[in-house]
């Protein structure tokens, strides 16, 4: 290798290194500024560590609403009144890193007590997160719904082991890696597939039970379950073996029932 030869490659590495040191120099603040405080189900991140991980997390541990919770002792209520209005959506699941979850279209809404919410997603927690006369079920799913207003409406379905689920199945076929999103727009769904055929349902005023932990939710309980496969069952737990958050205490809240 001649000088020449010799001081083009000191130069580029020189160039190299610069470029390098540029973009951490850039990125670590942007990073910092996006990358939300992360928390688990298990180790030091933990449930019962979730309020200590960030100060947007606070309602975890200080919070007196909060979900999910045990079902007894529940006070009969107004008849069940909840429509459900759920049109068939592309097919997007994404595998967020706590839960396998389906971002829904736009179009389709809940209505509960003459209160309309569109549906956003829905997903799955194993076992299930609350507990219906301190009986779990293998699993549950979520139904996240927001109003015009901001508010918002879980209806929550308890999956038990039984015959295996169609559209689950559908979904547990297209579940992507850790942090990615499969959209399969030739393949539509519609999660009214996923509800039991009687309407009844258990509600009460609680959280949202991960992080941020945020009160002021409607939740809205089926007393029916659906059924899941053990292979489904395990299919999930494969990929999340543990996410559920723990019972919360119910401090004087009412549980009311809708037949
Ligand atoms: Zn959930």
């Amino acid at each position: 290798m001649n000088l020449l030869n010799k001081n083009y490659v000191k130069n580029v590495m020189l160039l190299l290194v610069i470029a390098i040191a540029v973009t951490l120099l850039i990125s670590i603040p942007v990073l910092a500024a996006v990358v939300p405080p992360h928390w688990s189900y298990g180790g030091t991140e933990n449930p019962t560590q979730w309020g200590k991980l960030s100060n947007d997390f606070a309602l975890c541990e200080l919070g007196r609403d909060q979900s999910p919770i045990n079902i007894k002792n529940t006070v009969e209520d107004s008849p069940a009144k909840i429509d459900f209005d759920y049109k068939p959506s592309p097919l997007v699941v994404v595998n967020n890193g706590h839960t396998i979850q389906v971002n829904y279209a736009q179009g389709s809404t809940v209505t509960i007590n003459g209160k309309k919410y569109a549906l956003l997603q829905f997903h799955f927690h194993t076992p299930s997160e609350h507990n219906i006369n301190d009986k779990a079920s293998a699993m549950e799913l979520h139904l996240v719904h927001r109003n015009e207003a901001g508010e918002l409406a879980v209806v929550g379905v308890m999956l038990n082991q039984g015959l295996a689920n169609p559209l689950i199945a559908e979904i547990w076929k297209q579940i992507p890696d850790v942090g990615e999103t499969n959209t399969v727009s030739d393949r539509l769904i519609n999660v009214s597939n996923l509800l039991p055929s009687k309407k009844s349902y258990f509600s009460y005023m609680g959280s949202l039970t991960t992080p941020p932990c945020s009160e002021g939710v409607s939740w809205n309980l089926f007393v029916e379950p659906i059924t899941v496969s053990k292979e489904q069952v395990e299919t999930f737990a494969k990929i999340y073996q543990v996410d559920a958050r723990p019972l919360q205490p119910i401090n004087g809240r009412t549980v009311q029932l809708h037949r």
